[in-house]
């Protein structure tokens, strides 16, 4: 949506551009820049989407992170990662 969004700002902003006989190279940087801040904006997105989980036993180096993962499935990997006994040198035992 926010890619779709900004495709269409910048097509506007071509649009309007070449309809003031603005030259090709800075109506081609506008709309560049008009993308890559769509692309931005979007990829800023979808990193306040992930969710990380770390173990909180010391020595512990476990972490999981999800994207674009429903309730029960960030609850039963947050219970994971927070139980040591389950994912640490114990459980592989
Ligand atoms: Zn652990």
């Amino acid at each position: 949506m926010i890619l779709t969004a900004g495709a269409a700002w910048a097509a506007l902003i071509g649009h309007d551009l070449a309809a003031h006989n603005v030259p090709l190279g800075p109506l081609g940087v506008s709309v560049t820049a008009v993308l890559l801040t769509a692309v931005h904006f979007a990829e800023r997105f979808r990193r306040s989407q992930t969710y990380t989980f770390r173990c909180p036993t010391p020595a512990c180096t476990v972490s999981i992170s999800a994207t674009n993962t429903n309730l029960d499935e960030l609850a039963r990997l947050q219970k994971l990662a927070i139980s040591h006994d389950q994912h640490g040198t114990a459980a592989t035992r």
